[in-house]
């Protein structure tokens, strides 16, 4: 059913997909330049349900409070505490934009979608007991993680986290750390609410149903956008000044055709997860914490085990996991020819090094795939010894893609982190990787803006407005003690931050 192409009026900026990133700039944009056009194609039916959706990712505003893979151990023993504190200051941000928007808009559609759960991490063993009590004192130096409880009194973890502790070995060297100020979020009914707000403003469409199939770069440096209409195979062309390349998993296959030189020699490798989900309504009465354990040795960042309470559409939940999968798509609802589509001629060096300098990843997910129901509730019961099979149940998780890319010294490295490929000119960005993920899109989104757009970025008008959505703007937060209880003092009321006890879930 195939009919000749139209054209789309001619916008500033198109955004292909429509999850958090997307969301986070085009709202960012409008509040810069009220003036601009943009246009959204999302190749599904409604927003945010990829990895932004509440059930696909785990809800973790990251704050570097409870995930140990953010401050590793120097080979002299000393904890290196660089990332966390740069995580720690980028949650911040998000919150300050997050608290600008309820502040402004006061819509019902962006209420409700954070809370307060505290974030502890949990070790077992006296060689992690010791790294945790380390990383404690380095992290509790920094007026970010000030309040950050330790503990290896068994008596005091189990009134912290009473599942974790029951019917475990009263001998068993075990330490936990407590911070109150963590926070779940909904990312998926946040970016929701920004959509709707987004829609609101005058200038900008958003076209469900339409995914991005070609990308041309025209000579006066702006792009042709061809998009499928998935319902009736309409095809539609229009032509942006500027393109954002938000479409999640689906953002490399799209920069490989954006044909610029930056996207040369990257790959992705897909890592999909599962979740046991609690179906017990008492057990998840009993557990208000999101614990974090460390990842066992050989196992990537992103397969670290976590006990997390979420709050989603105002009922308390609980999920384990995640248990690491492998498939060859790229999104949840992609295809199994993504994988093979992406290799070119470019990257197929970088990925091949990459898998050979990852074996261990690649046992570890074979592992994984071969995991049976018992073995699940084997990894479970090290976190919850008395859990019962029968009162968890198995959920697909969002699916990652993971950056792999061209490296002098090794001939490709495979990187856990998000990654911003932007053209010189600054006419297309594109955002690959899922982690720390949704938590830092709005620090992602000011550093793309000033590439992207440096000339405006620069002007008075524009710094104001960047301070006015993010007050600390311009600041270090780690060397700032007084700036950091005023923002989340701030930010704590504009966002109503409740723990679930007081919400009555
Ligand atoms: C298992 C898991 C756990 C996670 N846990 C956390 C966490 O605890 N905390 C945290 O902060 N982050 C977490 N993340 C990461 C976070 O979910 C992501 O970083 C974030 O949601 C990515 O947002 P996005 O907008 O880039 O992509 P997405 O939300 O995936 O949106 C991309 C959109 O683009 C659309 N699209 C794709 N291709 C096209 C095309 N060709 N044309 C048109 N549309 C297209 C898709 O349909 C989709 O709607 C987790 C991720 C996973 C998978």
């Amino acid at each position: 059913m195939h009919s000749t192409t139209s054209s789309l009026p001619t916008t500033d900026v198109v955004l292909i997909g429509a999850g958090i990133m997307s969301a986070t700039l085009g709202l960012m944009l409008k509040e810069l330049d009220p003036t601009l056009t943009i246009t959204i194609f999302e190749r599904l039916d409604v927003a945010a349900a990829e990895s932004s959706d509440a059930w696909n990712n785990a809800g973790t505003g990251h704050s570097a409070f409870c995930e140990l893979n953010y401050t590793p151990e120097r080979p002299d023993g000393s904890i290196d505490i660089s990332k966390a504190l740069s995580i720690a200051e980028q949650f911040e941000q998000s919150k300050q934009f997050w608290a600008f928007l309820t502040e402004k808009y006061d819509v019902k559609e962006i209420q409700r979608f954070i809370n307060h759960i505290p974030h502890m991490s949990f070790v077992m063993g006296r060689e992690n007991v010791e790294f945790l009590r380390k990383r404690h004192a380095a992290l509790t130096a920094s007026a970010l993680f000030k309040g950050m409880k330790f503990s290896e009194d068994q008596a005091e973890i189990a009134d912290w986290m009473p599942l974790v502790m029951d019917g475990r070995d009263p001998d068993q060297t075990v330490a936990a750390t407590r911070m109150d100020l963590g926070t779940d979020v909904n990312f998926g009914s946040l970016t929701r609410g920004m959509f709707y707000l987004l829609q609101e403003k005058p200038g900008v469409t958003l076209h469900f149903h339409h995914e991005v199939d070609k990308l041309h770069h025209n000579a006066d440096g702006s792009w042709r956008v061809k998009t499928e209409n998935l319902q009736n195979g309409q095809e539609t062309e229009t032509r942006a000044r500027f393109v954002f390349i938000g479409a999640g998993g689906g953002s490399l296959p799209l920069l490989e055709k954006s044909h610029i030189p930056e996207a040369a020699g990257y790959g992705g490798f897909p890592v999909s997860g599962q979740w046991l989900r609690c179906v017990n309504p008492a057990v998840i009465a009993r557990h208000d914490a999101k614990v974090y354990g460390k990842a066992s040795v050989g196992s990537p960042p992103m397969s670290v085990p976590h006990l997390d309470t979420r709050v989603i559409d105002g009922e308390k939940q609980l999920l384990f996991g995640p248990y690491a999968g492998f498939s060859t798509k790229f999104l949840k609802t992609g295809s199994y020819f993504d994988l093979p589509a992406s290799i070119q001629f470019g990257n197929v060096k970088p990925m091949i090094m990459a898998g050979l300098k990852n074996l261990s990843l690649t046992k570890y997910l074979i592992q994984q795939v071969r995991q049976s129901p018992n073995d699940r509730l084997a990894a479970l019961r090290e976190y919850l010894p008395e859990a019962q099979a029968q009162d968890w149940e198995l959920a697909i998780a969002g699916q990652r893609v993971q950056v792999i890319k061209k490296d002098k010294k090794q001939g490709g490295v495979l990187e856990f982190g998000t990654e911003v490929v932007t053209a010189a000119d600054g006419t297309i960005a594109a955002l690959l990787g899922a982690s720390p993920g949704a938590s830092t899109a709005v620090s992602i989104m000011l550093g793309l803006v000033q590439r992207c757009f440096p000339a405006q970025s620069a002007t008075p008008e524009w710094q104001a407005r960047f301070r006015e959505m993010v007050p600390t703007f311009g600041h270090t937060l780690a060397d700032e003690p007084e700036l950091v209880n005023q923002t989340r003092t701030r930010t704590s009321t504009l966002l109503d931050l409740v723990t679930p006890e007081q919400l009555g879930v």
